[in-house]
């Protein structure tokens, strides 16, 4: 049996790029024989035609498989259960609106048979986007470069190629906070990067924000240090030594000179500042609980609300209930 190669691709109201989409990447298999592919279209709960798209693609190439969300459960559970649905021996992942040049997956599978578990895109340039969201991301790299232990490579999204063995140890991980970057660099094993230029998206519009983006950031920062914690700890730890060393000279002071009733404006000052940093400090705690009360609910990460596997993916299937 030849190896299959699984292509997953979260999508959320890309009616304007799929059927292009899929004509791009079906001409990149040409470019590789030997090879069985799939490609694993997960619908995110889009509002648009995307769903009755995919089954169109689907009846008219036996290589896709549909996956659809009962819901939007946002791009990481949507990759996740692209990645839960793909029977593929590598599984590869590419955005549905074409920044991710399908042509990388030559080099991909070229890597993935020289023996790396892991082949990412790393971005030399990002076309298309502002300087702003440039800049913002680079910060975030570098804050979390420093702050966690597990390094998450640069300039990298989610576009790679991953052997059935990382896919399955991914798979164990089930916390419902996905940083999904975070959890990709969690796993370890051999891993390469492969340069690439990032296109503008081929239509449509991005689906993320400022403000998704910040959450983003705050996800990653949260599900993988617990930094700003100790940050608070130090925070009051400095704050109290200052305190004591300060309280000493008004005592000192007041023996020496006598007792003056001032220091409205020191009284003031240290209230509200202390009182900032604890309510911050307690804001930060409650980010962590938070995030414990989401995870203890258990809940599955995505539900399925129709399924239509590839050809290929039911020949393995069938053959495994042999
Ligand atoms: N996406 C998704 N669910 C969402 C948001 C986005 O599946 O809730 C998909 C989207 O269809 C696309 C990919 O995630 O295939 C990346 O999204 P987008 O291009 O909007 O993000 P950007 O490239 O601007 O970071
Ligand atoms: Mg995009």
């Amino acid at each position: 049996m030849q190896e299959l190669i699984s292509i997953v691709v979260p999508a959320f109201n890309e009616e304007v790029v799929l059927r292009l989409f899929h004509e791009k990447m079906t001409a990149a298999f040409d470019r590789l024989p030997g090879y069985d592919f799939e490609i694993v279209l997960v619908d995110d709960g889009s509002t648009d035609r995307t769903l009755d798209l995919m089954r169109e693609l689907a009846s008219r190439d036996a290589r896709v498989c549909v996956v659809a969300l009962s819901r939007n459960f946002g791009k990481e559970a949507a990759l996740t259960a692209g990645l839960d649905y793909a029977s593929g021996d590598a599984v590869a992942v590419f955005d549905a609106d074409l920044q991710d040049p399908p042509a990388l997956l030559i080099e991909f599978v070229r890597h993935w048979k020289a023996g790396y578990d892991v082949v990412f895109a790393r971005r030399t340039h990002r076309d298309g986007e502002s300087w702003l969201k440039k800049s913002t991301a680079a910060g975030f790299y570098g804050l979390m470069a420093r702050i966690s232990r597990v390094l998450i490579p640069r300039d990298t999204g989610d576009c790679r190629l991953m052997s059935r063995r990382a896919v399955d140890a991914l798979g164990k991980l089930r916390e419902h906070h996905r940083f999904m970057k975070g959890l990709f660099a969690w796993i370890g094993y051999p891993s390469i990067a492969v340069d690439y230029r990032r296109q503008a998206r081929a239509a449509g519009d991005t689906k993320f924000n400022y403000w998704k983006l910040w959450n983003f950031a705050l996800e990653g920062v949260t599900s993988f240090t617990t930094a700003p914690l100790r940050l608070a700890t130090y925070v009051g730890f400095v704050i109290a030594f200052l305190a004591f060393v300060f309280g000493a000279w008004v005592i000192a002071r007041t023996l020496i000179w006598g007792d003056v009733v001032r220091g409205y404006p020191t009284l003031m000052v240290t209230v509200l500042f202390l009182g900032g940093i604890q309510l911050f400090s307690i804001g930060v705690l409650g980010e962590y609980i938070g995030r414990i009360f989401g995870e203890s609910k258990g809940r599955p990460l995505y539900l399925v609300q129709l399924h239509v596997p590839s050809l290929a993916a039911k020949v393995r299937h069938d053959g495994d209930a042999v």
